[in-house]
């Protein structure tokens, strides 16, 4: 199976890049939800943006969720991603397949609606920084360049892309991200405003070229630091669903085990199924009486 590669470097001393190919990523994900194009294509945006931000984070133990809350047809969409590289996420509605009636491209702003980017990090025992933006276009690309120049002080361009075949598979998927560093000139901005209006989409771009081609294609010469690669990854386990199940009220698990059924957690993530039994809840109550 391809490999989902995150390149990242320089141009020159005050432009730092980050291109990613996230086709494989995104497919298997549209696989694992059989996803709607439209779906496929937001849910799509939103992970691999996720992907790569994660790999901003400085310390291992952090996380970033960063969720899309909206009032259209999506209206939900939640990614998890870490410093690994690796990423989880799910989309609330994944049949929608919508297309904008002069463009035939996939109507992923009107699928989406308005309301707000949040991009939350867990920092572990420190904890949370979190931001909330709302919505621009709902095309997600342009969210994200809003989140960072609101959010981050940084001016960026984000270009982010998912093409569907007409099998419905993904065709190509990837992210471009550019932001200037501390000390950039006026001409930075000038270069990045030009690389901006002139650039293809990212996913045409992957769909019939390497991204080290795409790298001399755009930037010329750069320095790449850094070879990553991208991951999809969720990490729930038993333990952890049950942790959860034990925040309900204790009302609320004394009416759960008078019900005396197994109770079935599904993993939104992955889809994984844990179920446990009225005889655990019954145990976990009385330990928490003895205690
Ligand atoms: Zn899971």
């Amino acid at each position: 199976m391809k490999k989902n590669r995150l390149l990242i470097g320089l141009k020159g001393p005050f432009i730092r890049f980050y291109l990613a190919d996230t086709t494989a990523l995104v497919e298997e994900v549209r696989e694992k939800f059989s996803l709607y194009p439209t779906s496929a294509a937001a849910l799509g945006r939103v992970l691999s943006m996720s992907a790569v931000m994660g790999t901003m984070l400085k310390d291992e133990n952090e996380q970033l969720n960063i969720a899309i809350h909206s009032d259209g047809a999506i209206s939900t969409i939640m990614c998890i991603a870490r410093p690994d590289g690796s990423v989880k996420g799910f989309v609330n509605n994944p049949n929608v397949y919508d297309v904008y009636e002069d463009s035939g491209k996939l109507a992923v702003g009107r699928a989406i609606g308005s309301g707000t980017l949040s991009v939350t990090k867990s920092m572990n025992m420190k904890g949370n920084f979190s931001s909330t933006v709302n919505l621009q276009t709902g095309e997600i690309g342009d969210d994200f360049a809003f989140y960072f120049a609101k959010s981050e002080q940084r001016p960026s361009i984000v270009s982010l892309g998912v093409l569907v075949d007409t099998d419905q598979s993904i065709r190509s998927a990837g992210v471009f991200f550019l932001e200037l560093l501390p000390g950039y000139a006026e001409e930075d901005i000038v270069y990045l405003e030009n690389l901006a209006a002139n650039m293809q989409p990212i996913s045409a771009q992957i769909k019939d070229f390497t991204l080290e081609e795409i790298l001399e294609k755009n930037l010329g010469e750069v320095e790449i630091l850094d070879e990553r690669e991208l991951t999809y990854r969720c990490d729930c386990s038993r333990e952890r669903f049950q942790e959860k199940l034990l925040t309900l009220s204790r009302q609320d698990l004394l009416d759960l085990a008078k019900a005396n059924q197994d109770i079935k957690i599904k993993c939104d993530f992955c889809g994984k199924t844990y179920t446990y039994s009225a005889q655990e809840l019954n145990d976990w109550l009385s330990d928490a009486e003895s205690a």
